[in-house]
């Protein structure tokens, strides 16, 4: 199919962003067959973008603004681009590390596309009905590229794709069907739940935040809130913390962060995991017990709209941690929502300090990591931000 864009709606692609928005087309030739390739014309008739077709207000998602075919070579070319990133930056042919992001949507340039890798296992998550239709090719070339390395491809993509596309899609194995669930960050085993697990079945993006952390760990008592799998406790641990209390309201999380804690300090009783809710736990505490905190909660606004609640959200939840950590105390606070931005972050954050009165330092402002790279046009796809406070 082919799409002509209104007169001067080719600047922001002319810029490299890599969405095209309903409203910029004005007509559109061809078979519109959800999740085909478009070749996409500026208003004169010149070639400027190839990507997927999707209805809906983001109507294509370019994969390529030069004039080229999107075939196995071109996966592959991508991908390989993709693991170059991350070998240079050490997390790929790691001895002590089998765990990163292999491809970040737009950071990649290939919106719509997320694999993770654990181990020998590609897990793939498309958010586009285009990636979708492309998954077996996408499949061929991890394989290609990955070699030996990757043995197992997970398809998941039951909850990302779009509901109104009906595409019935069930996770399962593209290739294989990995029974073994362990897979190494920084020296440290985790075991993933592909099959059940959140997102695609760990949070990879905290990896450099938890190395980090595991610095400040020594000899310290150690509360780590909304802790899933826990990978916050477990490096803890090893940072030599005295104690280390994980806190999450899924009791299947909790299971998670035991078997972690087996798996890496097995009989080790500095930790403990409690299901509770957070709000609740924080409420109950008693002042003082902790010297280092971690607050990572799931993201409070999912959309635009829900910003107001979302910043409110944060404030409430970091002024409980202002008013119980100890003196001198340490405190990891994230947000993952991409609707809200770094500055209205650190606003909610500023008014929970101001409020609990205590004298508040940032000692580190904290991202997602390079295996989750920003492209520069479409700065939406940054959305982890953390800092690192020290209150007096
Ligand atoms: N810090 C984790 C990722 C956190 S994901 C890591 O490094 O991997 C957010 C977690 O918050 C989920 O596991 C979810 O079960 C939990 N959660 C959501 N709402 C909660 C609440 N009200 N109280 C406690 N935990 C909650």
């Amino acid at each position: 199919m082919t799409i002509y864009l209104k007169r001067g709606k080719d600047e922001s692609l002319r810029r490299f962003h890599p969405w095209i928005f309903s409203g910029a087309i004005h007509h559109i030739d061809g078979a519109q067959e959800e999740g085909a390739l478009a070749r996409v014309l500026t208003a004169d008739g010149d070639y400027i973008a190839t990507g997927h077709w999707q209805i809906g207000s983001i109507a294509v998602r370019v994969l390529t603004f030069e004039d080229e075919a999107i075939d196995e070579a071109f996966w592959q070319r991508r991908l390989q681009a993709a693991l170059e990133v991350r070998r240079a930056i050490g997390v790929a042919d790691s001895p002590n590390n089998s765990t990163y992001r292999l491809v970040h949507g737009e950071g990649d340039h290939l919106p719509g596309l997320v694999i993770d890798i654990y181990g020998a296992t590609a897990v793939v998550q498309a958010h586009s009905v285009g990636m979708h239709r492309c998954r077996n090719e996408v499949a061929q070339a991890v394989k290609t590229v990955m070699g030996d390395t990757v043995q197992h491809i997970f398809y998941k993509s039951e909850t990302t794709l779009p509901f109104k596309a009906e595409l019935g899609q069930e996770n399962g194995f593209l290739l294989g069907g990995s029974p073994d669930d362990v897979a190494i960050e920084n020296g440290l085993k985790f075991h993933i739940d592909w099959l059940r697990g959140q997102k695609t079945g760990f949070f990879v993006d905290q990896r450099d935040n938890r190395s980090l952390l595991e610095h400040y760990s020594k000899g310290r008592d150690i509360l780590n809130m909304f802790c899933y799998t826990g990978g916050f406790s477990v490096y803890a641990m090893r940072g030599g913390a005295r104690t280390v209390h994980s806190v999450d309201s899924s009791a299947k999380a909790i299971d998670l962060v035991n078997d972690n804690m087996e798996l890496n300090f097995p009989g080790d009783n500095r930790h403990k995991a409690y299901a509770e809710d957070a709000f609740r736990f924080l409420q109950q505490m008693e002042e003082g017990s902790y010297d280092l905190i971690i607050l990572d909660p799931p993201a409070f606004a999912k959309h635009k709209d829900a910003l107001h609640n979302a910043l409110k959200g944060y404030t409430r939840l970091n002024l409980r941690a202002f008013e119980k950590i100890r003196p001198g105390g340490i405190l990891f606070t994230f947000s993952c929502s991409q609707a809200v931005s770094k500055d209205q972050f650190r606003m909610a954050i500023f008014t929970a300090a101001a409020q609990s009165g205590r004298r508040v330092r940032i000692l580190h402002q904290l991202h997602q990591p390079a295996d989750h790279p920003v492209n520069i046009y479409h700065p939406e796809g940054e959305y982890l931000k953390g800092l690192v406070l020290q209150v007096e």
